[in-house]
C-alpha cells in the first residue's frame, strides 16, 4: 500500500488527471452546497504487481520501489479497469511510457495545458468522427480506447503545420491537426514536401464536411456519434 507522502506525490505529478493515454479526465470532484465533502475519484494503479504472484509482478524490480511513485500511475476508475484486466496490451512498458509523457506534460505546461489539449483533442474527434482525413480513405483511424497493436490515437493525428521551434504550443491546437489512419500519417510524415499545408488543410476541411453532411442525413438513425 503506498503511503500517504507516495500517493500525494502521484498526485501532483500527475496534476490529478488519469494518466492512461490521453483520457485527462480529472480525478476529483468538489464538495457540494449540501454539504458533501471533496471526493478524489482517482485510483492508484501498481504497474508492477505489488504482490507475488500478480499478473505483472516482476521479481527483478527492486521490492522497496514497488510502492513509489515510479511504479505507480493515477486512473479513472474506467481505465483502472481496462489496464488491470486487458493486461497482454497493456505491458509494463507501454504503461511506463504513458506516464512518463503524462507527467512531463503537466510538468512543461500544469494543468490548463492539458485542459487545452483535452479540449482540442475531443472538437478534432468530434468533427472528423475519427476517420483518416486522407481522400477516399475511410479508415476509422481513432479507435475509442487506444490499443497498442491498433495504432493508437496519438500516433493517427498529425500537425499539419510544423512547429518552428518546439517551444510553440499552438502546433496542438484543433486546427492544426488531422486524423490520419496509421498508414497515410506514415506517408506524409516522411514526405512532407509532397504534400503541403494547402493540400492537408484540404482534406481536413474535405472530411469534415462530408462528417457534418452525414450527421445531418443519419441523424435519426443509430448513427455510431462517438
Ligand atoms: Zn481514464
Ligand atoms: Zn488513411
Amino acid at each position: 500500500m503506498p503511503s500517504r507522502d507516495a500517493r500525494l506525490e502521484l498526485y501532483a505529478k500527475s496534476g490529478g488527471y488519469c494518466e492512461f493515454l490521453l483520457c485527462y479526465k480529472h480525478c476529483h470532484e468538489e464538495g457540494t452546497p449540501a454539504g458533501d465533502p471533496p471526493q478524489n475519484t482517482g485510483e492508484i494503479h501498481h504497474i508492477r504487481s505489488a504482490s507475488k504472484g500478480g499478473k505483472r509482478y516482476d521479481a527483478t524490480y527492486p521490492e522497496h520501489l514497488l510502492d513509489q511513485v515510479g511504479n505507480l500511475m493515477l486512473l479513472c476508475s474506467d481505465h483502472h479497469d481496462i489496464i488491470t484486466k486487458q493486461d497482454k496490451a497493456y505491458t509494463v512498458q507501454l504503461q511506463t511510457t504513458w506516464k512518463l509523457h503524462h507527467e512531463a506534460r503537466v510538468h512543461r505546461g500544469g494543468a490548463k495545458r492539458i485542459e487545452d489539449l483535452a479540449l482540442d483533442l475531443g472538437q478534432l474527434k468530434g468533427r472528423s468522427k475519427g476517420r483518416c482525413a486522407y481522400p477516399r480513405c475511410t479508415t476509422r483511424a481513432w479507435t475509442r480506447d487506444p490499443l497498442p497493436e491498433r495504432g493508437t490515437l496519438a500516433w493517427t493525428v498529425l500537425p499539419i503545420e510544423l512547429p518552428r521551434s518546439s517551444k510553440k504550443p499552438t502546433c496542438l491546437r484543433y486546427s492544426n491537426l488531422i486524423v490520419l489512419c496509421r498508414e497515410h500519417r506514415q506517408e506524409v510524415a516522411q514526405r512532407r514536401g509532397d504534400h503541403p499545408i494547402a493540400l492537408l488543410v484540404s482534406w481536413k476541411a474535405a472530411l469534415e464536411a462530408a462528417v457534418r453532411e452525414s450527421d445531418e442525413y443519419d441523424r435519426n438513425d443509430n448513427y455510431d456519434r462517438d
